[in-house]
């Protein structure tokens, strides 16, 4: 699965533009699932969201984890002339 370049989360009906600072996965006992990208301004609202997605059995049940992306090269996210000209 490919890095999602935008946050996953959706509130209100529209998509957010920030760049993702986590990568969101899903840790059962099948083994671990990357579910998701947030930025940092919604990591809260998504832990809540996915909580209610596994109450509903739509996702795998377990434990949610946040992994900074900063473990991976942030270069690669920053390649994009036209996401940069965006951002500064
Ligand atoms: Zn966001």
């Amino acid at each position: 699965m490919a890095l999602p370049r935008r946050c996953s989360y959706i509130g209100n009906g529209s998509d957010c533009q920030l760049s993702p600072s986590f990568i969101v996965s899903i840790e059962s006992e099948e083994g671990e699932y990357m579910i998701a990208a947030v930025c940092q301004d919604h990591r809260d609202e998504m832990s809540t969201k996915l909580k209610n997605l596994q109450h509903k059995n739509t996702i795998p049940k377990g434990k949610t984890k946040f992994q900074e992306m900063t473990m991976i090269g942030t270069d690669c996210l920053r390649g994009r002339d036209d996401e940069s000209a965006t951002l500064f």
